[in-house]
């Protein structure tokens, strides 16, 4: 049933071809079935520490700190999701004096240490935990430290608003949580354009300019209109295709996952898209032909996860379309993917970016309505 577009000796298919009637499955029960494979299958004490928000014990966690908000009654294997947070926050709390700390290279939602503290913020409201975040500053604004999302300043500013969520009504830590915010803002707007990441000029969410972008317009709209030359080149670089190379200058046509190509471009489009009054029509252009470029190959033979898998894709498409993509996404669906060779595994399985538990995020915007938006990146 999952035709491969296209089939080469020494690369397996990139994606299977989207042939199948349009479908959904009840999201609710496949909320339950993910979150039940999660803790079943990688329990906390088996998921190798590291990898802050974006794999590991610290991102599982943070999966069920956010949805223990949304489901205050929900159970799964008799245990409440708060309880389940705090298991898996617990288990990689036990490897602290392991985690080297951020860095200049190494200071974005992939750290350890600043995700954890950021979460204990959230979790207690104890604002004395909001200074100790809030003192990484002098590594993120550092001359040398990176930009992007995932391992630099960007990511850093995710964590700030994660905290400042919290603290609407503590005028002295939001007002702390906001300068720290301008001089990271700052460091990340002299930098010199285009934004590189290791020397590359990437263009996606997790290493690229649109990552950068949509955190600084989240984090303080107020920044659009001088980002609003580096927004349009971006918009400049789709291709024909509709999809967005990896970096500049651009390559082969190959990606299209939120990390690299339209996914990712288009998610973080339609969260700062109100920000851009003037660039209105070409963004609105540019979001139509991303999506019929994932429609046709975004059904990715990777395992389905957020980073580079169809349940990030999925986000990225118009309700009906996005039901569709999920329901490639149930257990039984992925059994059958496996067993026709159609799926490459998750090197971390349960992360919230690279598996399971990006899954069960996917079917709780589903089941919620929420907007679609990517947990640790563009969902507040
Ligand atoms: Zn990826």
């Amino acid at each position: 049933m999952a035709a491969p577009q296209s089939q080469s000796q020494s690369h397996p298919p990139r994606y299977f071809r989207n042939q199948e009637e349009l479908r959904s499955r009840d999201p609710h029960k496949q909320l339950i079935a993910s979150l039940t494979r999660l803790v079943t299958e990688h329990p906390p004490a088996q998921v190798t520490p590291g990898g802050g928000l974006f794999y590991g014990p610290v991102s599982v966690a943070y999966l069920f700190f956010v949805l223990s908000r949304l489901y205050p009654q929900l159970e799964i294997e008799k245990v409440a999701l708060g309880e389940w947070a705090a298991r898996y926050l617990k288990h990689a709390q036990g490897f602290m004096k392991d985690y080297p700390g951020p860095e200049a290279s190494r200071c974005g939602v992939n750290d350890d240490v600043m995700a954890m503290v950021a979460i204990d913020a959230a979790g207690t409201l104890d604002p004395d935990l909001v200074k100790e975040l809030c003192k990484f500053v002098d590594v993120t604004a550092y001359p040398e430290a990176s930009d992007e999302w995932l391992y630099g300043r960007a990511g850093y500013l995710y964590l700030l608003r994660l905290v400042k969520a919290c603290f609407l009504n503590d005028t002295p830590t939001l007002e702390l949580i906001e300068d720290t915010a301008d001089e990271v803002i700052e460091a990340i707007m002299e930098s010199p354009r285009p934004w590189k990441w290791h020397g590359k000029a990437y263009v996606g969410a997790v290493h690229g300019s649109i990552g950068i972008i949509t955190q600084v317009v989240l984090t303080d709209p107020s920044w659009a209109p001088k980002l609003e030359a580096d927004l349009g080149a971006l918009l400049s670089y789709q291709y024909d295709s509709g999809n967005w190379p990896s970096s500049i200058p651009p390559n082969k046509d190959k990606l299209v996952q939120v990390c690299h190509g339209a996914p990712g471009v288009i998610i973080s489009l339609e969260s700062i898209k109100q920000h851009f009054p003037k660039l209105k029509k070409d963004i609105e252009r540019a979001i139509e032909k991303g999506r019929a470029c994932i429609l046709e190959r975004g059904l990715l033979t990777k395992e389905p996860c957020l980073c580079h898998g169809i349940s990030g894709n999925a986000l990225a498409l118009e309700q009906d379309h996005f039901e569709h993509f999920l329901s490639y996404t149930t257990g039984g669906e992925m059994k059958l993917l496996e067993r026709d060779g159609m799926m490459e595994k998750s090197d971390d399985p349960s992360g919230l970016w690279t598996g399971e538990a990006g899954r069960a995020w996917a079917w709780a915007v589903a089941d919620k309505g929420l907007e679609k938006r990517l947990l640790g990146y563009n969902d507040i």
